[in-house]
């Protein structure tokens, strides 16, 4: 695999096209020049190899690699962190600290996406590989991951896509890092698409993040997949409207017949008019359809209905 591409942006920031699933623009990673230089994002374990000669051609040595911050541990973000963690031994992992003993003994994390992604684990993520659990940081709500020259990343515990997902807020650049709490807008999509997976996505928190986001007036907003989304108000306002459609519309399709395959065919028909078909890229609708596709969404959102009527909601 060639070396993922590096696009240069504002404030030290520079995008790596990880290549998953051997495309462009599925999902981003961000590295931060600072003189503790810092990964937000690796992607999957199958498509590493190509971040890693990316980190060459940036210029990092094995030693100059400080930290590999982790928005939450899906594998379309972390699994790669492994291979990193090998191949830059000076860096700490930083993750929620949720889901930080699921990198140092990762059989659970693979076994479990295995059974949500199926073949795709064998031609699009690959298993995590563990890291020392003395590498792993664990970080919650208000934590500050020093970068050193004056830069710093405070850590915003922003549950609601997961429950071990964080975002990362460069305050002096008003550079704010998502992940996937806001959702997902990739090539040809004219809407920013919420992603509600399994097995813990939760309506309340998901919109509680969006709001705590939006308190930050950030700048700019980078997502997982993929880039900067503008102006930052404004689409986090979106967001949140998007999202409120979304879960409406699940929740009339689940009232009147609670099976996941008419909750489906319904996000299907709705919103399937927000994906531009663009004649000159053949990887439009796969790239969404693994990311947030609907049936993943709907999976996602009738979940949190059960859990809702069943008493145990999330707040
Ligand atoms: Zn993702």
């Amino acid at each position: 695999m060639s070396p993922a591409p590096l696009e240069p942006l504002p404030d030290g920031v520079t995008a790596i096209d990880t290549m998953t699933a051997g495309m462009t623009k599925v999902t981003a990673g961000y590295l931060l020049d600072a003189p503790r230089p810092a990964l937000v994002e690796c992607g999957p374990a199958l498509s590493v190899s190509s971040v890693l000669r990316a980190l060459d051609g940036a210029g990092l040595g094995p030693g100059d690699l400080a930290y590999l911050v982790l928005s939450h541990i899906h594998l379309d973000h972390a699994g790669g962190a492994g291979d990193v963690a090998e191949a830059f031994p000076g860096a700490t992992v930083v993750v929620s600290e949720v889901g930080a003993r699921h990198l140092v003994e990762p059989d659970r994390l693979n076994a479990s996406s295995r059974r949500v992604y199926g073949e795709l684990m064998d031609t699009v993520y690959g298993d995590c590989t563990p890291v020392a659990g003395e590498r792993v940081r664990g970080v919650a709500d208000g934590d500050r991951i020093d970068l050193g020259g004056g830069r710093r990343l405070d850590v915003l515990y922003a549950p609601g896509h997961a429950k071990h997902h964080i975002g990362v807020f460069d305050p002096d650049a008003g550079a704010l890092f998502v992940g996937d709490s806001v959702g997902v807008r990739l090539p040809g999509m004219t809407e920013i698409r919420p992603a509600t997976p399994p097995p813990d996505f939760d309506l309340v928190l998901a919109q509680r993040t969006l709001q705590r986001y939006r308190s930050l007036d950030p700048r700019v907003v980078y997502l997982a997949h993929y880039g900067a989304i503008d102006p930052p108000q404004e689409a986090l306002h979106e967001a949140s409207e998007r999202l409120a459609l979304w879960a409406e519309t699940a929740r009339c399709a689940y009232a009147d017949h609670s099976e996941l395959d008419h909750v489906t065919e319904v996000l299907t028909q709705r919103f399937a008019g927000e994906m531009a078909a663009d004649p000159d890229d053949p990887h439009s609708q796969r790239r969404v359809e693994l990311l947030s596709g609907y049936r993943s969404n709907a999976m996602g959102l009738v979940r949190y209905f059960e859990r809702a009527t069943t008493g145990n909601p999330s707040s």
